[in-house]
């Protein structure tokens, strides 16, 4: 299927497969959830809706999924509320590859020196993603999350862009158009890395999306691609673009992206890499229950096999200034019931994965802090400047606050204590050991409200999230590729151990190559 644009679509006649009806009951699936049983898809789906037979979601059978859920969380990762002191630095936002759930793109060609008009977005050189990582750091960030826009002219290194180059139509063949075309010249992915390498900040970057970006147009496999980006100092890759890992409903939403097959090769490519990586979910739009229990099952098996997922973060998709919801495909995103039966059945499905984050820059700071009771343990990140959901339409804000903020204030994640993590939080990986400082945890004020705005516990002994907007953090944001990590270790021991100079890497696979690049470097 090949679709190109909203206005296509049929919002009546999408023509899925899938369709959340099962012959699991919903009591058998609550009953396997509290005692502990792998969740099978049909258990999920179960669970998500609350019992598929009813219409809506039944608010009494929704709380206790909530509740299974916030206990398997307590028994899983304890009390403390994670959460990180990063950066988001989006490198460009000119991309062509046209999501329908997308508003952070702007077409590639406004950015061509040729091209007549103005445009609102932008592309930072090298030097200017240093500067602000720099900035950064200095109020102290300790991590860059850095996604962007499948910008043209960018190429994993020197050798990649002489590669495409050399085809004819590179353009339509490759999407590849030379740095040359372009106002501002992004360098190269190699380039951007090696300069947001600032006093040892932990670079998470790299999504498979753009990941199959820097590999477009060669014979390169993905753990020789992520083996060069550490080299230059990756240190975790996003496991975002995996919106809904069932391709009936990639083919609706994002036609232009890599399947779902590419997208797990890619991530077992940065876990054999030695990278650590997240998992993601963008949910409600076109989707219903039964698909996003086949991405939750696509993600345990995954894990299943690597080890290497330190973190799943749910991201509500959010509707107002994108091409779903401007020509009617979508009258809107999931409800709070949604959003919170996500996160609990998350939890209670991916028991391989030890971290489940809640986005305030997706839910808001009220429905996030809410979600800490429905299975969530990490409260995402500081990202001080967040573009991606923002020019969605989110009214979520990018917090300024200074990351001692963040971690003096029990505010700050409501009724837990709050602790410090980097990407790697459990069993760091081989390249953060070593680079980082410790964390630093503040203990949960066990049954007395954690500050003035937030309730006392309830009477299964939860407190509830302030009813005011924590004070430090602005009211206002829209779509995220943005997610932060946190990591069991387990198999990722495995991975652990390989060293550096076991990894394959570009130039040593490619010795042909290599030795054009190096004269190119020469
Ligand atoms: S989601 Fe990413 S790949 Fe898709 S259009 Fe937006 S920026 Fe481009």
């Amino acid at each position: 299927m090949t679709r190109s644009s909203a206005a296509d679509l049929d919002p009546d006649d999408l023509g899925f497969e899938h369709v959340p009806e099962t012959d699991q009951s919903f009591e058998n699936a609550l009953a396997k959830a509290r005692d502990g049983t792998r969740l099978t898809v049909d258990d999920a789906v179960e669970l998500l809706t609350t019992g598929s037979d009813a219409p809506g979601i039944d608010r009494r059978r929704k709380e206790a999924v909530l509740e299974a859920a916030d206990r398997r969380r307590a028994e899983v990762v304890g009390d403390e509320v994670t959460f990180v002191a990063n950066l988001n630095n989006n490198v460009t936002t000119a991309c062509n590859t046209g999501c329908l759930f997308c508003n952070f793109k702007d077409t590639a060609h406004q950015f061509e020196t040729d091209h007549g008009g103005g445009h609102a977005g932008f592309t930072k050189t090298p030097a200017e993603s240093r500067e602000a990582v720099a900035g950064a750091v200095e109020r102290g960030v300790y991590e860059v999350t850095s996604v962007s826009g499948l910008h043209p002219a960018f190429a994993l290194n020197d050798e990649h862009h002489e590669i495409l180059r050399g085809y004819d139509d590179a353009a339509s063949a490759v999407n590849y158009k030379p740095p040359e075309r372009y106002v501002t010249d992004p360098g190269t992915y190699v380039d951007q890395l090696d300069a947001m390498s600032v006093d040892g900040v932990h670079l998470h970057s790299m999504t498979p999306e753009e990941a199959y970006h820097a590999r477009r147009g060669t014979d390169w496999n993905y753990e020789e691609v992520y083996s060069e980006l550490a080299d230059a100092g990756l240190d975790s890759a996003p496991g975002t673009a995996a919106e809904i890992l069932v391709d009936e409903v990639r083919d609706v939403i994002c036609p232009g992206k890599i399947d779902s097959q590419g997208w797990i090769d890619a991530m077992e490519g940065a876990m054999a890499a030695g990278l650590d990586t997240t998992a993601t979910i963008m949910y409600g739009h076109v989707d219903n229950e039964m698909h996003r229990a086949i991405h939750l099952q696509r993600v345990r098996d995954l894990q299943d096999r690597t080890g290497g997922i330190t973190e799943f973060v749910p991201l509500s998709f959010v509707h107002e200034r994108t091409p779903l919801y401007e020509h009617g495909v979508v009258s809107g995103g999931a409800s709070d019931a949604e959003d919170e039966l996500l996160i609990a059945v998350s939890r209670l499905f991916l028991d391989n994965v030890e971290n489940i984050q809640t986005s305030w820059v997706k839910y808001g700071d009220e429905k996030a802090l809410k979600t800490l009771s429905c299975g969530a343990n990490d409260f995402m990140g500081t990202i001080l400047s967040e573009e991606i959901t923002k020019r969605a339409g989110a009214r979520t804000a990018s917090s300024e606050a200074s990351t001692t903020t963040w971690t003096s204030s029990p505010r700050s994640v409501g009724s837990r204590s709050n602790a410090r993590r980097t990407t790697a939080i459990a069993g760091e990986s081989t390249r953060t050991r070593g680079r980082r400082s410790g964390r630093r945890s503040v203990r949960r004020p066990t049954g007395r409200r954690c500050c003035p705005s937030a309730s006392a516990p309830d009477a299964r002994g939860r407190t509830r999230p302030p009813t005011t907007e924590p004070a430090h953090w602005p009211t206002a944001c829209p779509r995220s590729h943005a997610d932060q990590p946190a990591h069991a270790a387990g198999p990722a021991g495995a991975r652990a151990e390989r060293s550096r100079s076991s990894r394959p890497s570009l130039s040593r696979v490619r010795s042909d190559r290599t030795q054009r690049r190096d004269a190119n470097r020469g």
